[in-house]
């Protein structure tokens, strides 16, 4: 199914996303994993693309068990590294897999990187244009709430953005974020920018105070004084991190629906277990 078919009508609608092992003797696991998260019934689950264009065959499978799970397949695709052949041999396996949904990324650009020639792609709109072109798939595209890390301001940020929407993107999905007002205040720019496509919130349950450098690194977004008294006083604590951060999250997801917010997506960081727990959080909010 179409993932533009799911966001019609502005109904309640919870995702997972996931991501492929490194390595191949791990697929079976994953494959488990995604099993186990398909029992709680989410909209649909993306499926990650390993960085610079690597074991795109991991991502294909694990599309492919998320689809036999009965849940709608989201295939992230990146392109920086890959030349427009390439993206195109990509595209007509997931076709012929009966893969119908793709996250149109660029991908970061990895240390001393050079753009060898007009066979490659330089941003993400350039991917969307080819996607597109072709007309059989449902395309999302990555947004930044605090702005992606290497635009200048929030205005060039929002520009590219509406750009890429104008390639005829369905609909969006954001980085990350931890305070809702940032993410409400970034909606409504894009509103009065007349970007008007569903706008997915990523929500990252923070489990494991470890993940927490890491993600802030990754993702350059704040962290707000609530979050930070959690993982001061719980964080040396796994068993009491990992309850404080799906509470955290699952309370941050209630506030957004509360704020009209009805398109939520979840990192799972491949957890089965905090997926299931975020959804019985949710249970009668998400059947209202
Ligand atoms: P773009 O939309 O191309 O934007 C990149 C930068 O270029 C921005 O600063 C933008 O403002 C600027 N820009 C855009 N167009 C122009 C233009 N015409 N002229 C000048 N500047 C321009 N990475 C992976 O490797 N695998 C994944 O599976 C993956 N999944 C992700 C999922 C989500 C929801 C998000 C938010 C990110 C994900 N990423 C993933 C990371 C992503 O690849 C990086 O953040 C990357 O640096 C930017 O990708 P983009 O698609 O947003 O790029």
């Amino acid at each position: 199914m179409k993932i533009s078919e799911i966001l019609k009508n502005n109904k309640v609608t919870v995702s997972f996303e996931v991501f492929p092992p490194k390595e191949w003797d791990k697929i079976e696991s994953t494959k488990h994993i995604v099993r186990q998260m398909a029992k709680s019934r989410p909209a649909f689950m993306s499926v990650t693309y390993g960085a610079a264009g690597t074991r795109t065959g991991f991502t294909t499978e694990i599309a492919n068990e998320i689809n036999s799970s009965g849940v709608t397949a989201l295939s992230h695709l990146t392109c920086l590294t890959s030349t427009k052949e390439k993206i195109n041999d990509v595209l007509d396996e997931w076709h012929n897999n009966g893969i119908e949904n793709i996250l149109a990324l660029r991908g970061d650009i990895p240390k001393g990187f050079v753009f060898p020639n007009d066979q490659n792609f330089r941003y993400a709109y350039e991917l969307v244009n080819t996607i597109k072109a072709r007309g059989d798939f449902c395309v999302g595209g990555a947004s930044y709430p605090e702005i992606h890390p290497e635009s200048k301001n929030r205005i060039e940020d929002i520009q590219h953005l509406k750009e890429k929407v104008d390639c005829g993107l369905d609909f969006l999905t954001t980085q990350m974020f931890f305070d809702n007002d940032i993410f409400l205040n970034f909606k409504e720019n894009c509103l009065i920018k007349g970007i008007d496509i569903p706008i997915i919130a990523g929500i990252m349950p923070i489990t494991n105070a470890g993940y927490i450098k890491r993600s802030i690194e990754l993702s350059g977004c704040k962290l707000p004084k609530k979050f930070k008294r959690i993982v001061e006083r719980f964080g040396e604590n796994p068993a009491a991190m990992k309850q404080a951060g799906i509470i955290y999250a699952t309370e941050q997801i209630i506030d957004l629906m509360a704020n009209g917010q009805n398109n939520i997506h979840i990192y799972t960081m491949n957890k089965p277990d905090v997926a299931e727990s975020i959804m019985k959080g949710l249970s009668e909010i998400i059947n209202e």
